[in-house]
């Protein structure tokens, strides 16, 4: 699996661009504005984008979404409970930034558990609420892609809309049993390891206190 990221826009959102070397089928996470960058990379590396991948429903993740699509063709997955979101720019949040946000186009509605593939390649969707109600992150042998789940150093934001703070902690929980060699690529910031978090993330060690 090869991967790239893209820091896109002035919230800074990681998108990531991730695909398998022999079929060159790809998914992108989260695309953020410009997506520019974007389409060069597919187009240098010759890719095939299957899938735009949405780790939830708020603006900052899916401003590129109606631009990409409408130039890849890819399809749009996210996960049932944030589906809302896309069509609804108070809950996500681009109301806020004075220029709305809708999105129309959502192919698949994911639940937990769902597998995606490029070429032999298996993406696994895990739900992971807390953040948002249909938050999820996504994970391949070795990889996580945490979303606003799970940062460098922090954890997710959950007095937004439909945040809460109980289901988050049980997400993280989640994400803890994966190895400590895992890398993790959240929504914003640096990448990271779930083994480096369980050191020297406050929140993390808090609840692994507990
Ligand atoms: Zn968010
Ligand atoms: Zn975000």
């Amino acid at each position: 699996m090869r991967l790239q990221q893209f820091v896109l826009g002035d919230l800074m959102v990681n998108t990531y661009l991730l695909w398998d070397e022999e079929t060159l089928e790809a998914v992108c996470l989260d695309p953020g504005e410009p997506i520019q960058e974007i389409l060069t990379e597919i187009k240098k590396m010759k890719l095939k984008l299957k899938y735009i991948l949405l780790t939830h429903g708020h603006c900052d993740h899916i401003l590129g979404v109606n631009e990409l699509k409408a130039k890849t063709g890819a399809l749009v997955l996210i996960h049932s409970a944030d589906s809302s979101m896309l069509t609804n720019p108070v809950l996500n949040l681009s109301s806020l930034l004075g220029a709305e946000v809708v999105v129309n186009a959502t192919d698949q509605l994911l639940v937990d558990g769902d597998i995606l593939c490029l070429g032999a390649q298996m993406l696994k969707v895990n739900h992971t609420p807390g953040h948002t109600p249909g938050g999820i992150t996504i994970t391949t042998p070795g990889l996580l892609f945490a979303g606003d789940v799970l940062f460098a150093g922090s954890i997710g934001r959950t007095d937004l809309p439909g945040g809460d703070q109980e289901a988050l902690i049980g997400s993280l929980h989640r994400l803890l049993q994966y190895p400590n060699e895992t890398r993790v690529f959240p929504g914003h910031g640096l990448d990271t390891m779930i083994g480096r978090e369980k050191l020297v993330n406050p929140f993390i060690k808090n609840m692994v206190g507990q």
